[in-house]
């Protein structure tokens, strides 16, 4: 331990007290690893601030003693951003403490909720004033606000009502010199110059604190419709989103999924049961919603699926015909990746490409990593109507176990080129935290970096916050 950290810890117990301070190596030690549990760090404590004076406070003293802060929120983030070096040269700062909802308004449409609030207690807190947060994803029950806006985290909404950039009214920040940056207002229009609220969306904590947003609310769902089609290839599910959406603005979920991810999911996740019989290339899963009670959203799917099958976009359909069996058609989707874990090893990649590209894309690169790598199986699902889908690179049945560590960094790097060629994101949802921190510096413009570097270097001088992660 540094004495800057033996001094910010003392500090820290006597002006915060007890609560705010843990330095016992078993409580600290699970928030030290990744979500994926592929990055292990070290931190020699941990701070719990339960209120935006105590970060202020905190972010101070750490200026003065030049210690390092990790902000960390349900640590579910897909980059290691929120795990701390290994060396233990940095602080954990936890804000699962700042958890309250500060106000919640139909009338205004707006949330303030603080950064450690859960995301399925804002879903809850919404729901009971009859509207609704529109984004969600599979980590709801442990990430939190801080985080989401901190990733500018999509989801399975995104199609409708965009990430989090588009959803969040502004933010509260402590910023490197502990000064407050206060963008709650919730303002619709506010053109004075650069938007700090923007610039704190998605910096992954490089440049302050978030301590609370505003976020934006919509109506609650009065009834959703859940379908699963067959069509016969990328192009053919893209034509029938554009089909969709050309009849209809209830749309709000649109996965694809390859005939051979669902039959690994049928093969080891138990309780699962294909939505079609007959054999099928590929599959959408479609959601829409409506917070119309007398709009008939069932009836409306379902005559027009029946349309595109009349017109040959679709090879057939099923209706969920009730909840449980909607449930069940998305524990399909969200099944995948445990399922490739059950079934081997596996190389996860969160990309983007144009949206009209994504078709052509997802066969051209699967084809291409398969013949550069033989044996490896090339496969995209997931949210083909933002343009993003999860290209992953299974090991073949006689691959090595150590085929991850010997082979991943040159299948990502490959799959990285075809991204990038393509004009496309080698981080579509997840950021670029430490994961994708090297492929990132190798890939991105030089205009870019030079700009990001620029903006760390003017709101974080001194190199406190979060270092080591996105800017390379
Ligand atoms: C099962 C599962 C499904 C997922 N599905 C999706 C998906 O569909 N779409 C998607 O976009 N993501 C998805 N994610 C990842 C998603 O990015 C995270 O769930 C979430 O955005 C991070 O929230 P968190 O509170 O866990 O943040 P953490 O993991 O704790 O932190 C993430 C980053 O934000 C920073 N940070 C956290 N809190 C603050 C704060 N208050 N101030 C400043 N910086 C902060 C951290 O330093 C770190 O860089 C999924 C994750 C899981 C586990």
């Amino acid at each position: 331990m540094t004495d800057g950290e033996t001094q910010l810890i003392e500090a820290a117990r006597q002006r915060l007290g007890p609560k705010a301070v843990v330095t016992d190596p078993r409580e600290i030690e699970p928030w030290t690893t990744d979500w994926r549990g592929r990055v292990h760090g070290a931190a020699p404590a941990m701070l719990s601030p339960a209120s935006t004076d105590e970060v202020v406070e905190i972010v101070r003293l750490a200026a003065e003693l030049r210690v390092p802060l990790v902000p960390q929120g349900g640590n579910t983030g897909m980059a290691a951003g929120a795990t701390p070096p290994a060396d233990g040269s940095a602080i954990l700062l936890s804000m699962r403490r700042m958890n309250r909802i500060r106000s919640l308004s139909a009338e205004n449409r707006v949330a303030v909720a603080e950064a450690g609030v859960v995301l399925a207690t804002l879903h809850d807190a919404a729901h009971e004033i009859g509207m609704r947060f529109p984004l969600t994803l599979g980590a709801r029950g442990s990430c939190t606000i801080g985080g989401l806006t901190s990733t500018n985290a999509g989801g399975t909404q995104v199609l409708k009502f965009g990430t989090m950039r588009s959803l969040v009214a502004g933010v509260e920040a402590v910023l490197s010199d502990g000064s407050v940056h206060s963008g709650l207002s919730g303002l619709k229009k506010d053109n004075r110059g650069y938007s700090i609220d923007q610039l704190l969306i998605g910096a992954e904590g490089t440049l302050g604190v978030i301590t609370a947003v505003a976020l934006r609310l919509v109506p609650a769902v009065a009834a959703r419709a859940v379908a699963w089609a067959a069509v016969e290839s990328p192009e053919r599910a893209l034509d029938l989103l554009r089909f969709l959406e050309a009849r209809t603005s209830a749309i709000e979920g649109f996965e694809l999924v390859p005939e051979d991810s669902l039959a690994l999911v049928l093969k080891h996740v138990p309780n699962t049961r294909a939505p079609l019989t007959g054999e099928h290339r590929w599959h959408i899963l479609v959601e829409s919603a409506t917070a119309d009670a007398q709009h008939d959203i069932g009836a409306e799917l379902e005559r027009l699926l029946g349309l595109a099958l009349q017109q040959g976009i679709i090879g057939d359909a099923a209706l969920a015909s009730n909840e449980a069996q909607a449930e069940a058609f998305w524990k399909l989707r969200d099944s995948i990746s445990e399922a490739e874990r059950a079934e081997g090893q596996t190389l996860a990649h969160d990309i983007s490409v144009p949206v009209a590209d994504m078709p052509r894309f997802i066969v051209d690169a699967s084809a291409e990593v398969e013949r550069r790598f033989p044996g490896v199986i090339a496969s995209g699902f997931g949210h083909l109507g933002d343009g993003n889908i999860h290209f992953h690179v299974r090991a073949g049945s006689h691959a090595a176990a150590d085929w991850y560590s010997q082979e991943g960094e040159a299948i990502t790097r490959f799959v990285d080129d075809l991204v990038t060629a393509a004009g496309g994101s080698i981080s579509a949802e997840h950021g670029v935290g430490q994961l994708k921190r090297a492929e990132f510096a190798r890939l991105a413009p030089p205009g870019r970096i030079h700009a990001l570097r620029a903006i760390k270097q003017a709101l974080d001088p001194l190199g406190i916050m979060n270092p080591g992660k996105l800017v390379p």
